[in-house]
Parts: C-alpha cells; sequence; structure tokens
C-alpha cells in the first residue's frame, strides 16, 4: 500500500517510530507554506530558524533512505496551502492512505481533520511521540476540580516519572520546591559564559524568504545565526546548558540585565517546541550531569528547571486542549486599549521596555520574566487587547507555537481566562522591576517616585488597574492585601495617578 506520511514543521522528532526503518512504499511531505508563514506576521529569525530546521530533518531522513519530498517556499508546484499540496500529491503519486502526526496547533488539527473527512482513501493519525503526557491527561487530572494549581500536577509527574524522587513518595531534597531561592538580582557576578553561539550563515534561506514576499519583523544577523537548527546543534546547547549555566540557573532566574539577554537561561525552547529535544532528554541529562557534579550543584538550580519543563511545560499543553477553542477569544478583563507602537519598534524612553522590546527584535528572545514582568505587566498595566497581545507574542518569539504562547500570554500574563492559570494578576510596579532587574539605573525615570513629571511609569499604573479593576478582584483572596493599601490611599492622591496613568495609557509616544 502506497502511503503518503505529512511531517509539519514542528514534528522534526528524530527518534520517532516512522522512522526505525526506511520502508519504500511510505512517501514523506514536508513545506515551507505561506499558509505557515502568514496565519501571523513572524520574526525573521523564527522563519529562517524552521525553515532551515526543516530542511536540516528532510537531508537526515533522506541520507537515511527515507523517501521526503520537500516543497521549498518558491519551488513551482508548492500551493502555498496544505490541503491543496496534500490533495496533489495524494493524486500525482498514486497515494492509497495518508498518515499524519497529531498537531499541536488546534487550527492545524481543525484543518487536517477536515482534510480527511474529504479525501477518498483511508487516513490515520499518529503520536507525535513528545510529550509525557498526552493531550486529555491534565483534563482528566484535575476532573471535578475548580482550581487547576499546577504545583500538584508537578509533583504527580515527579512521582509517575520517578524524577529527582527519594522513593514513591519523597522528593528528593526533603522539598517539592526550591523556587522561594530562586530569586537573586544578578550584579555583574558571577561572570556570564559566552561561547555558545552557532554563527551560522543562513544568507541562502534568508534570499528564499524575501524573494517570496514574506513580510516579517526583526533584525538577523545572516553570518551568524545563533539557533540550532540541527538535532547537533539542539544537543549541543544541551550540553552546553549543563557545563556552563546550569550552575547558577535557578538563583538567576528571575533576575534581569540590559547587556545580558540570556543570563543562565538554556534557550532550548526552540530545539524543544520543533521537537529536535525530547523533554525526557533533556530532564535527564541535567540530571545525570547534576549527579555527577553535586558537589558544585546545587539541587535547587535542577529543580527549578526540571519544574518548567516537566510541570509547566506540559501543563500549559494540557490547558490549551482543555480549552480550546473558547481560550483563544478569552478576555476577562474586558480590555481593549491597543498595544503601543513601541512594542515593534522599542522606541521608549522606559528603560526595561526598551531594552527587553529591543533585545526581543535582535534575537527573538526573551526570558520568561522579562516576558511576564516588562512587556506582559505593561501590557496588563495599559489594559491592551489580548488579542493583540496575543499576536505580538507569537510574532516575536523564537518559540512561539500556540499551544505554548496563547497559555502563557492569555493566561499566566494577562489574565485573560479570569484566573484559569495564574490566581492573580502578574502585575507590578516599577520596586519589583527595580528588585529583579539592572534597568532603572540609566532610565529616564524616576523609579522611586511615585507621581509627577518623572516618575516611574508603572507606579501610576499599577494603582490605576488596581481601581479600574477593583470590583472585578473583590472576592479574590491573594489580592486582599494591595487592595486594603489601594483604600487607604488619599483620594486627591489617586486622583492624581490615575490621570497620569491615564495620559501614559492614551498617549505612549510620550513615554
Ligand atoms: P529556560 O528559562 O531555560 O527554561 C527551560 C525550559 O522550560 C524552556 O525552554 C521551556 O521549554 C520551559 N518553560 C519555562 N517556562 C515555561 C512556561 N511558562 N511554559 C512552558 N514552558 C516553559 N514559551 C514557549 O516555549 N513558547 C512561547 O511562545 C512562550 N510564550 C510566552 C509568553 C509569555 C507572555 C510568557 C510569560 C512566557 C512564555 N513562554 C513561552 C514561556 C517561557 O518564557 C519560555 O519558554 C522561555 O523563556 C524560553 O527560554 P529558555 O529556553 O531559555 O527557557
Ligand atoms: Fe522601567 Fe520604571 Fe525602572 Fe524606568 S524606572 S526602567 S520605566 S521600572
Amino acid at each position: 500500500m502506497k502511503i503518503l506520511r505529512l511531517i509539519l514543521g514542528d514534528q522534526l522528532n528524530h527518534k520517532h517510530s516512522w522512522y526505525d526503518q526506511p520502508e519504500s512504499d511510505v512517501i514523506y511531505f514536508m513545506a515551507e507554506m505561506r499558509q505557515e508563514t502568514d496565519y501571523v506576521m513572524h520574526h525573521i529569525q523564527k522563519v529562517v530558524a524552521f525553515f532551515e530546521s526543516m530542511q536540516n530533518f528532510a537531508k537526515y531522513l533522506r541520507e537515511r533512505e527515507h523517501n521526503v519530498i520537500y516543497f521549498g517556499i518558491n519551488d513551482d508546484n508548492n500551493e502555498q496551502d496544505l490541503a491543496k499540496n496534500l490533495s496533489q500529491l495524494i493524486k500525482n503519486n498514486q497515494i492509497e492512505k495518508f498518515e499524519y502526526q497529531l498537531p499541536d496547533e488546534y487550527r492545524l488539527d481543525e484543518q487536517l481533520k477536515a482534510f480527511c473527512k474529504d479525501i477518498d482513501i483511508p487516513s490515520e493519525v499518529y503520536d507525535t511521540e513528545h510529550f509525557l503526557t498526552s493531550r486529555n491527561d491534565l483534563e482528566n487530572f484535575y476532573k471535578g476540580k475548580k482550581q487547576f494549581t499546577m504545583e500538584y500536577f508537578y509533583r504527580d509527574m515527579r512521582k509517575k516519572y520517578d524524577i529527582l524522587m527519594l522513593n514513591a513518595k519523597d522528593p528528593e531534597g526533603g522539598k517539592w520546591n526550591f523556587d522561594k531561592s530562586n530569586r537573586d538580582k544578578w550584579k555583574g557576578k558571577p561572570e556570564i559564559p559566552h561561547e555558545r553561539g552557532f554563527r551560522k550563515d543562513v544568507s541562502d534561506t534568508l534570499k528564499e524568504i524575501e524573494e517570496a514576499g514574506i513580510k516579517t519583523f526583526g533584525n538577523i544577523n545572516t553570518k551568524s545565526f545563533n539557533w540550532p537548527t540541527s538535532r547537533e546543534d539542539a544537543l549541543a546547547v544541551l550540553n552546553y546548558f549543563c557545563k556552563n549555566l546550569l550552575v547558577h540557573f535557578g538563583d538567576y532566574q528571575d533576575a534581569m540585565d540590559p547587556e545580558e539577554a540570556y543570563l543562565y537561561h538554556s534557550r532550548l525552547s526552540f530545539a524543544m517546541n520543533s521537537k529536535m529535544l525530547h523533554p525526557r532528554e533533556v530532564i535527564h541529562s541535567v540530571i545525570d550531569y547534576w549527579r555527577d557534579h553535586q558537589d558544585k550543584i546545587d539541587i535547587s538550580q535542577v529543580e527549578g528547571f526540571v519544574r518548567q519543563i516537566l510541570g509547566w511545560r506540559e501543563y500549559m499543553r494540557g490547558i490549551y486542549w482543555m480549552k480550546m477553542p473558547g481560550y483563544a477569544e478569552k478576555n476577562s478583563l474586558d480590555n481593549h486599549n491597543p498595544l503601543p507602537d513601541f512594542y515593534w519598534t522599542a522606541e521608549t524612553k522606559m528603560n526595561c521596555l526598551h531594552h527587553a522590546i529591543k533585545q526581543s527584535l535582535d534575537h527573538a528572545y526573551a526570558h520568561h520574566i522579562q516576558r511576564l514582568m516588562i512587556t506582559g505587566n505593561y501590557a496588563l498595566l495599559t489594559q491592551t487587547d489580548p488579542k493583540e497581545v496575543d499576536a505580538w507574542y507569537l510574532g516575536i518569539y523564537i518559540d512561539a507555537i500556540e499551544w505554548v504562547e496563547i497559555t502563557n500570554t492569555r493566561g499566566m500574563s494577562q489574565y485573560a481566562d479570569g484566573g484559569l492559570v495564574a490566581t492573580k494578576p502578574y502585575v507590578s510596579s516599577g520596586s519589583y522591576i527595580h528588585k529583579m532587574s539592572n534597568y532603572c539605573g540609566d532610565c529616564t525615570y524616576s523609579v522611586t517616585k511615585k507621581d509627577g513629571e518623572n516618575a516611574c511609569p508603572f507606579n501610576s499604573l499599577y494603582w490605576n488597574f488596581l481601581d479600574d479593576k477593583r470590583e472585578y478582584f473583590k472576592g479574590n483572596q491573594r489580592m486582599k492585601l494591595m487592595m486594603s493599601i489601594l483604600d487607604k490611599k488619599d483620594r486627591n492622591q489617586l486622583e492624581s495617578l490615575k490621570n497620569r496613568a491615564y495620559d501614559i495609557i492614551n498617549h505612549p509616544e510620550k513615554y
């Protein structure tokens, strides 16, 4: 039976059972398509990274004698639409069965289900063999519960996979969570190792993208491309992380610095989200390295890292499949302001935003706290429409695929899901940013000044947000303390803070 098997751009799992042996009657199909480059405007590095990784994956399969049909973005027979391309191939190659792996995005899942209904040959869908949970495991885990606290799911995963466990029920190190020790500001020391670049030349791929006329944004250095685009590259990033960065990962996980874009973060999200690396191998490599170097590396660094992957990453995927498609429409705080233009240019006098956005435009990367407490915090405080916030996050980051982008953005960062993922909104005044970063010293604004001309904009925005959303958060126990401080504020003082906040919201170009 002649079989056509589809491999999507984020399904580059070298270890998938499909590839155990070459089969002469199986054709694998991969395609660079406008349907994928145009559903949102992407950062140029993201498009380059996906195209290069897909090309390398096709090469890998061909070297192992699999039959691969690959459509480049400018190929004549590429119809730029998944269903049209598949129909064409089925017809021209006398295909008798169509097979695909479960997509991770709702829109592709729907498209492929509809396609299979339309064709008159049988079809079969396979698991990507990538995640540690199935699409519905999280939903089953929380069945009958109102609150979906990530921590309980994480503990269950630790037990289920026997990760960092002393025995069947006790965690290694005596604690499940070392988050409290992961809160240091980085003050220029310890020095951060800097040899983790690949410096690849990607000018051919860039030329193809330009020739196709794909609209992108952001910056790129074509002679020195820095993202992993093959399994070898991805493994090198993982090794580099274990040897050089794990030692301080937890300590500086929440720290921010204008010059150090990556600090001790792993930069493994693209390799994992494109499936070049399996989360299990990442977790085991890190734990194995730690076991051999326990005299130098504390368990808190390792647990902090494992929690992100075994906990948050799987949890967000579960939330996505539990709540889509409705999740993409959620706007529980009824926010409708436009995203300020400076999100696309970094041209703002607010130093934290300038650096976090500039770095994102330059590297298609910002670490978690920059995404959450700088760009996300500002978007929420200015009551920005979550649709616009989502489009920005989905476009700008190298690792942005909807299942993990939307849950983090609408859920964790914008509270648009009404507190499903985050029990209270991640908002702060300037003082948190000052505590964790090195941005405020060089800023036009004074972080300690609450009101008046050069006062830090986050300060007035913060109190204005709490006041505007007072009714909404009335019953939220975790907001009680801040609401009681708000209640004690002098009326005139609050009025003045609100006037300034609304000037910032309505005239972002001035700030
Ligand atoms: P590290 O800090 O080294 O962490 C290790 C790994 O843990 C990451 O590679 C990632 O796979 C996983 N991880 C960490 N935090 C999370 C999280 N909250 N959810 C899921 N996985 C996590 N992550 C994406 O992969 N794609 C996105 O589109 C995305 N959008 C985000 C949007 C917002 C508003 C926020 C607040 C976070 C977002 N994240 C997203 C989560 C997180 O910021 C990134 O995974 C991380 O910054 C990637 O860099 P790193 O590989 O150096 O991560
Ligand atoms: Fe950001 Fe305010 Fe600090 Fe400036 S003073 S860097 S605007 S937090």
